[in-house]
């Protein structure tokens, strides 16, 4: 296929927000698309692999201005001047790329396998003379190509193509260009056991359905972890859970994923981002410990005292997040104890359809405790004084609250999914406004007074999940320190956008638009009933959303995606709990 299809369906995508006009686009790139089909699906992510495999361009926008003005008889200040005014490295690129003069003609054959294979050396690049090389690339493509591609070519690059298409967007896109019937739920379901579009969409060109049902659990593949609802009180979850049900302590550190197979051992995060440097430790104690062929475990990695057990706060394991160095002292000064909960591999085979108290079983017999790994704490009970009991014991013992974990035969392991099977409960829960929220932030509104230069409230969006949307759910203004308040416009600069971004629902239009990347934790007081946000809107109150009241900052989720966030239908579950308590 010739990049320039690309690049017209690129076009095309940038003329409309709309949902199903952007999956009908890609559906018709995805039937043309051949050969070149698993790498058009990274490419139209602004990538050249599956997130998990972390490929990086390594190449910062300086780097771009320094071959834009190599190539041209610019300066790089110049350059500078050109990018001020579009606001955009692309469409920069574009107008050097219209520019030049003298330059040969353009490849009318520009391949989209020569530009992914292009853009994989610019990747691999790296040592001493990676730069060079890198603007050589570059540069090379430059020449190569239309200025619409180059266009293009340089959001990819420099992780600006911002299609407003996510991945369930493409899944769909998928579905639609291959396959007649619905298979969305199983489709679904491979995705989030081997989250690779690439991979799917080689499996539904082929029509292979059966493997496609089949696709579970893979050793060293990151899953999506099992997430979990809640509810307000024991009472509420034992009859949401029909009395059939163990309690596991929620454990306050970081959700880890451990995966063998051979002699290799790797771990993953939540947001299927590999984090085996940061954690040597619990990979050579995991092999220290156990002699399992395969494996795959889901728990909890918290930082804690051997001596007394006593377990430390989450912030000391985020310490390590990031670390390249320093990371066997830290070990030493921090151990970190996994509290496994859950397997969903071993030995060859996956356990996901087995139901939960089969998991658990299998983890008891496999699994001794000792000071490096521990099975979660649980009981199993349907009694309220001894759930409550067992919950104040977790609170004492340095946890956050309990889990509950559905035990009836339907209790698969359900990657991905937010389902009834698991359901926490913390203490928080039993006042006003259960629980904080994880918000995106799409735009900002301009600060005055004290504020002046910086900003002086955020719009916050929370996540539709079932129409790929951000909507508009608060203002918020409270909880940011100075230093933090100053540093905002910074750390926004290279997400502002021109106009509304694909995908966000708002009626209130802020003085800057922010392309939705950025998550927040966020406190409130309530949740109302209101006109101005189209966060659930017309599903509670006709022409009206609901809204965030008197919200406040807890923190910045790094370690979180927007699609991360807090979902809509979790506002709604919220503002009805909220209703119960009153
Ligand atoms: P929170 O901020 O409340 O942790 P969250 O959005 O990060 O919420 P949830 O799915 O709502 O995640 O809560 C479940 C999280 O609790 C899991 O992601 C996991 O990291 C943690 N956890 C701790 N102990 C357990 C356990 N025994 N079983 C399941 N999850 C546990």
């Amino acid at each position: 296929m010739l990049f320039s299809e690309i690049t017209a369906k690129f076009m095309e995508m940038e003329k409309t927000t709309k949902r199903l006009e952007l999956t009908d686009i890609l559906a018709s790139l995805f039937k043309d698309a051949g050969d070149d089909l698993k790498n058009i699906t990274y490419l139209i992510q602004g990538k050249l692999a599956p997130d998990y495999e972390n490929t990086e361009f390594g190449i910062s926008d300086k780097i771009i201005i320094k071959a834009l003005s190599n190539i041209s008889s610019l300066s790089e200040e110049e350059i500078n001047k050109i990018l001020y005014k579009n606001g955009d490295l692309g469409t920069t690129a574009y107008e050097i790329g219209s520019k030049i003069r003298q330059r040969p003609l353009f490849k009318e054959n520009l391949t989209v396998k020569y530009v992914y294979d292009n853009l994989t050396l610019l990747a691999r690049s790296s040592g001493h003379e990676s730069t060079k090389t890198k603007i050589n690339i570059y540069k090379n493509l430059l020449m190569d190509s239309s200025p619409d591609d180059i266009k293009y070519i340089t959001r990819i690059i420099t992780g600006k193509l911002r299609l407003g298409v996510a991945n369930s967007t493409i899944l769909d896109s998928l579905v639609l260009a291959f396959s007649d019937k619905d298979y969305s739920d199983a489709i679904e379901t491979a995705y989030n056991f081997h989250p690779d579009i690439g991979y799917i969409a080689l499996l539904l060109k082929n029509n292979d359905i059966e493997r496609i049902k089949n696709t579970g659990p893979d050793p060293l593949i990151p899953f999506k972890v099992m997430l979990a609802e809640r509810l307000k009180s024991i009472k509420d979850i034992n009859e949401k859970m029909n009395h059939n049900s163990a309690y596991e302590y929620k454990y306050d550190g970081l959700r880890t994923e451990l995966h063998k197979k051979g002699d290799v051992i790797k771990i993953f995060s939540r947001g299927l981002e590999e984090t085996t440097m940061n954690f040597p430790d619990i990979q050579k104690n995991f092999k220290d410990s156990y002699k399992f062929d395969s494996i795959i475990i889901d728990g909890e990695s918290v930082p804690y005292n051997p001596d007394t057990g006593e377990l430390y706060p989450f912030q000391m394991v985020s310490q390590r997040r990031g670390r390249k160095y320093g990371i066997t002292e830290i070990s030493k000064e921090i151990p970190i104890v996994m509290f496994i909960f859950d397997i969903l591999y071993l030995n060859g085979k996956s356990l996901v359809n087995l139901p939960y108290p089969e998991r658990r079983k299998i983890l008891e017999d496999n699994f001794n405790d000792n000071d490096y790994f521990k099975l979660a704490t649980r009981i199993v009970s349907d009694d309220e004084n001894i759930i409550n009991k067992f919950f104040e014991e977790s609170i004492e013992n340095g946890c956050e609250g309990i889990v509950a974990k559905n035990t009836s035969d339907e209790s698969v392991y359900r990657a991905g999914a937010r389902g009834w099977l698991w359901i926490k409960f913390k203490r928080d829960y039993e006042k006003e406004l259960a629980d904080s929220m994880d918000l995106v932030v799409i735009g900002a509104f301009n600060g005055h007074g004290r504020r002046t230069g910086a900003y002086g409230a955020l719009l916050m969006a929370s996540y539709n999940d079932e129409n790929d949307t951000f909507e508009s759910f608060t203002k918020l203004g409270t909880g940011f320190t100075d230093e933090l308040l100053f540093s905002l416009p910074e750390m926004f600069s290279d997400k502002i956008v021109m106009k509304k971004p694909a995908r966000v629902n708002t009626k209130i239009v802020p003085d800057v638009w922010i392309y939705p990347e950025i998550v927040m934790e966020i406190n409130g007081a309530e949740i109302t009933v209101s006109p101005a946000h189209k966060c659930a809107y017309n599903l509670i109150e006709k022409d009206s959303g609901l809204a965030l009241r008197f919200p406040r900052l807890v923190k910045i989720r790094n370690d979180k995606k927007p699609e991360d966030a807090t979902t809509t239908k979790e506002i709604v579950e919220l503002f009805k709990m909220q209703k119960k308590t009153k």
